[in-house]
């Protein structure tokens, strides 16, 4: 089992020891409910570090008050099970060793913080951020490794490392996905069999809406059909599917060329899922 830490102090002595050995460290922090995803991260920051940090925090100030926080799955033992031999440390604190004065906000993500994913969840990256910038500074990691599953949190946390944690190195991990084509996701646990398969459309839509625009199609028609697909699902409601430009996460000019982000959000059943796929303009 790798060591674990719930406390500060515990945290803080255990970094020591591996910066004493001029150990490298590499930072995975996450909400736990461990998939096969999170571990593609701990195996990446394993390939950047000699001591390996993950943390498992379900972070009460990035929910919303309708949202999933007491639901969220909590599963620390299978957790560590499953960190064994891949993880040196993992950090589980309480939420009173994050949030020792209250659960304060002290990190603004500003205008794209209340587009897409946050016109959805009000608040949710201010509350991303604090807890994230306070991680940064509990661990001093040089590596942080973060997916791209998560694709407008990854904008931000590289916004914010790069005004205030110059000296930590963002490393971007590919989304992991089942056979299906469907992003692993701790949420995914929530879909039963036939909603499993119906959740498989957003994936479809994005290869789909690829296509057409490589076969010529002009992207804002592309875009039109890939929505009406995933709105003729059952059981699914379709919150955006937009092309965004990668510099701004703002949705993209019609004279725009080169790399763009094709993102999506739907609700499957009660389950709010995303997903994102790169595309060339
Ligand atoms: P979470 O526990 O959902 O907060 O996620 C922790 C980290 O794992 C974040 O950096 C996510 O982007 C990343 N992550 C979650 N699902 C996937 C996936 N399917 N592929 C790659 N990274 C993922």
């Amino acid at each position: 089992m790798p060591e674990l830490a719930t406390t500060e102090l515990a945290l803080s002595e255990a970094i020591a020891v591996a910066r004493q050995k001029h150990s490298k460290v590499a930072f995975v922090p996450t909400m736990g409910a461990l998939h096969d995803g999170h571990l593609k991260l701990v195996e990446v920051a394993k390939n950047h570090a000699e001591f390996v940090v993950v943390s498992i925090f379900v972070n009460p100030t990035q929910f919303g008050e309708n949202e999933d926080f007491t639901r969220y799955p909590r599963t620390l033992d299978a957790d560590l099970e499953k960190l064994d031999g891949i993880a040196d440390l993992v950090f589980a604190p309480s939420v009173e060793t994050i949030y020792p004065n209250g659960q304060a906000i002290t990190q603004h993500a500003g205008p794209v913080g209340n587009t897409f994913e946050g016109e959805a969840r009000p608040g949710h990256f201010d509350g991303m951020l604090t807890v994230v910038a306070r991680l940064f500074e509990l661990v001093e990691p040089d590596f942080a490794v973060f997916g791209e599953k998560d694709a407008q949190q990854l904008f931000l946390v590289n916004k914010l490392i790069e005004g205030k944690f110059p000296n930590i190195q963002l490393v971007p991990v590919e989304t992991q996905r089942e056979p299906s084509g469907l992003a692993m996701s701790s949420r995914n646990r929530f879909l039963n069999a036939e909603q499993t398969d119906i959740a498989e459309i957003l994936a479809i839509t994005l290869a789909s809406v690829d296509h057409l625009i490589r076969d010529g199609k002009n992207p804002i028609d592309a875009l039109e059909i890939g929505r009406e697909i995933i709105q003729g699902e059952p059981e699914t409601k379709l919150e955006y599917l937009e092309l965004v430009d990668l510099d701004t996460f703002t949705p993209v000019k019609s004279n725009h060329s080169g790399d763009a982000l094709l993102i999506v959000a739907a609700i499957v059943g009660s389950v709010r899922l995303i997903d994102n796929h790169h595309i060339k303009l």
